[in-house]
């Protein structure tokens, strides 16, 4: 089957009209190609299928074609055509690249990973093989793909780096936010969203199921510069979210500075929510200021779902800094709660640059302590309401966030 739509005109000004395809077959999701331009071939086979979309066989039934306007500054005209035939298309692409080893996690180290990133599939430079590549060459053990609003990368990536711990992952693009969804295997439907109605409940199956829904960017420029890239949703704010991607990118991005200021008044507001990075790197490489997510070390997909729902993780360009905090009730990993009261911690670090400075945050206070390339550092703080850190570099850049030790309060008696 080959579909094609053409529409036109593709500018308005500086700035493109934007129409995406999505296809379902009798049994549902056929796939989704978000990318720019104004001519969408769509190719689907029992064997392969165009990036984005899915193969397999061609059921007989109600077919259905829809179109996403996800960008439309002009009046704008446009053919759709469907050929039905039976020719299978060769592959999209062929050969596996050579992929270095990935270094199995070891027990008791922290492993790092990419939890936002693109391909292909979507509107990213890279195909899977790439992107598997200049994963495991930056030392990363566990990733998500998150195309926008399609799962199709999911096998090929599967089959590419079978040694990379991934997760199920999508970046639903919506007209009024972007939600990265980890964890469950099937797509949810975004189309009847409304700036209204529809995100809590949506965020709310997602976390039935076991799964972790991320705002993601929540103050990146948005309409018309990035559709729905702020996130705008009036039923479903920042602060009733679990999970909020406050490293997004690049860290010199101004909207992540503001990210990380919405991140702190949550938490002095009493909000437990755990801060989470992803690269959304659509690249073709890594960037040396891309945040990643480390956590203990695992080879077990739930064990990794669990640790990121907690926020046992620290964010970070590398995956450097352990971190021991003990409180009147024993030892507490990030992301959990203890009492309050005074506590103990301690973090050690490896190969940092001249000039970084350890921060340790404890309800807003902000301690700052220079620290060498290799060492530790012990404090006792007195915590009221969170502790966590963060290690920035000599220009002032952060280098690494940790999520908080959140402290409960004795109930009254
Ligand atoms: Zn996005
Ligand atoms: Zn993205």
């Amino acid at each position: 089957m080959r579909i094609e739509f053409v529409f036109g005109p593709l500018h308005a000004g500086n700035l493109r009209n934007m129409v995406n395809l999505t296809v379902r077959d009798p049994l549902g999701f056929r796939g989704t190609g978000h990318r720019q331009g104004n001519r969408h071939i769509v190719e689907l086979g029992p064997a392969h299928a165009t990036p984005g979309y899915l193969a397999g066989p061609l059921q007989a039934g109600r077919w259905e074609v829809i179109l996403h306007t996800h960008l439309l500054l002009s009046d704008v005209r446009g053919e759709l055509r469907v050929d039905i035939d039976d020719h299978e298309r060769p592959p999209f692409e062929s050969g596996a690249p050579n992929l270095p080893a990935v270094r199995p996690p070891e027990p008791g180290s922290w492993m790092m990973g990419d939890l936002h990133c693109h391909t292909n599939h979507s509107d990213a430079r890279w195909t899977p093989a790439e992107l598997a590549l200049a994963a495991t060459e930056r030392g990363l053990q566990f990733l998500a793909v998150t195309d926008h609003n399609t799962t199709s990368a999911r096998e090929p990536l599967r089959a590419l780096a079978p040694g990379l711990l991934q997760l199920p992952g999508i970046e639903l693009t919506t007209y009024y936010g972007h939600a990265v969804i980890l964890g469950l295997p099937d797509l949810h439907d975004w189309t009847r969203l409304t700036i209204h109605r529809g995100m809590r409940e949506l965020a709310s199956h997602v976390a039935h199921e076991r799964g972790i829904a991320v705002i993601a960017h929540p103050l990146r420029a948005g309409d018309p510069i990035c559709t729905g890239c702020t996130w705008t949703y009036f039923d479903w704010r920042p602060a009733d979210t679990t999970h909020l991607e406050v490293w997004n990118g690049p860290w010199d991005g101004a909207h992540n500075t503001s990210a990380l200021e919405l991140w702190y008044s949550l938490l002095a507001s009493g909000h437990r929510v755990i801060a989470t990075a992803g690269t959304d790197a659509h690249g073709p490489a890594y960037h040396p200021q891309h945040g990643f997510t480390c956590t203990p070390a695992t080879n077990d997909a739930a064990t990794l779902l669990e640790q990121l729902r907690r926020g046992e993780t620290y964010l970070s360009r590398q995956s450097n800094l352990t971190f021991a905090v003990h409180t009147p009730a024993g030892p507490a990993g990030l992301g959990s709660c203890a009492p309050a009261g005074r506590w103990t911690a301690t973090v050690s670090w490896r190969d940092l640059l001249p000039g970084s400075t350890l921060h340790a945050v404890s309800d807003g206070r902000r301690e700052v302590i220079p620290v060498e390339h290799t060492g530790s550092h012990t404090l006792h703080p007195t915590v009221h309401r969170w502790l966590n850190f963060e290690v920035r570099l000599s220009d002032g850049s952060l280098h690494a966030l940790s999520n908080p030790v959140f402290a409960q309060q004795a109930p009254l008696a």
